[in-house]
């Protein structure tokens, strides 16, 4: 059984990543800090063995503890063939108000812990001959909007860290991917305030907005056999909103 890590598998984008891997016979660990009532039900749902979601509670601000967090999967678990690095927030703010804390917190969850997570995982991959790695970045890492310049660059971050990294570790068989989803409706965008989600649906060449089952569906297919030649992309899924 393959074994995939979902980060923020609890809830939102992560939870609809989780089920659909579960779905296609993967064996899912979940990692979020608090495990919500719908993973709760995902687990009882997913049959035991081959699809089965397995919950790890972990606080991946925690960056020293990384290390030791890795080497308990590799001891629960065995070995990993997909990374999903998918937790993240989203605080909103106009730079010139926002906390240093907010922007600390935003950089801690959104950049330097998935990186240090993958600086562990990836070595595990090596050794195991192989792998697959996705970074859940978003449009707001390569477009403006108001109120998400920290945001935006922390996304932007993950996209050069995609590319480069899939130059680093392709010779060893792993592949490293961005997707770069619009507006989802999710906890994380329940407070975006600013433009209405309808204008933004009304904006986008389909005139409507993605769903969490969209990125679940690139995600299965970049871990599956149809992505064994993709590394270094970002997949965009908006609708449209940036076309
Ligand atoms: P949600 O807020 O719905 O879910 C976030 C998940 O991350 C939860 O499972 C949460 O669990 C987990 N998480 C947050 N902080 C931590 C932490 N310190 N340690 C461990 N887990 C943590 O967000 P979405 O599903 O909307 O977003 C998922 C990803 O998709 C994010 O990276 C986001 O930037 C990106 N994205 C979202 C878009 C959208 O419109 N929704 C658009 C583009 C990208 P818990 O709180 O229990 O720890």
């Amino acid at each position: 059984m393959r074994r995939v890590v979902v980060t923020g598998g609890s809830r939102g984008i992560g939870l609809g990543i989780a089920q659909r891997l579960a779905a296609a016979s993967y064996g899912v660990i979940a990692v979020a800090r608090r495990e919500s009532e719908e993973l709760t039900a995902a687990i009882a749902a997913a049959a035991p063995g081959p699809g089965a979601i397995a919950f790890k509670a972990f606080d991946l601000g925690e960056i020293d503890a990384i290390p030791d967090f890795v080497k308990s999967l590799r001891r629960e678990f065995g070995s990993i063939y997909g990374l999903v690095n998918n937790a993240g927030i989203g605080t909103e703010g106009v730079l010139a108000t926002m906390h240093n804390t907010q922007i600390d917190a935003l950089v801690r969850i959104n950049v330097t812990s998935p990186i240090v997570l993958t600086k562990y995982i990836v070595r595990q991959m090596m050794a195991d001959g192989g792998g697959r790695i996705v970074n859940i970045s978003s449009i707001i890492g390569s477009t403006g909007y108001n109120g998400l310049s920290v945001y935006g660059a922390t996304k932007a971050a993950a996209l050069g860290f995609t590319r480069s990294l899939a130059r680093e570790v392709g010779r060893l068989g792993i592949t490293v991917n961005a997707i770069a989803p619009g507006f989802i409706d999710t906890e994380l965008t329940k407070g975006l305030a600013g433009e209405g989600r309808d204008k933004i649906a009304n904006r986008s060449a389909l005139r409507r907005l993605p769903e969490i089952d969209d990125v679940a569906r690139m995600v299965e297919y970049l871990l599956g056999d149809g992505g064994r030649n993709i590394t270094g992309s970002v997949q965009t899924i908006d609708a449209g909103n940036t076309a």
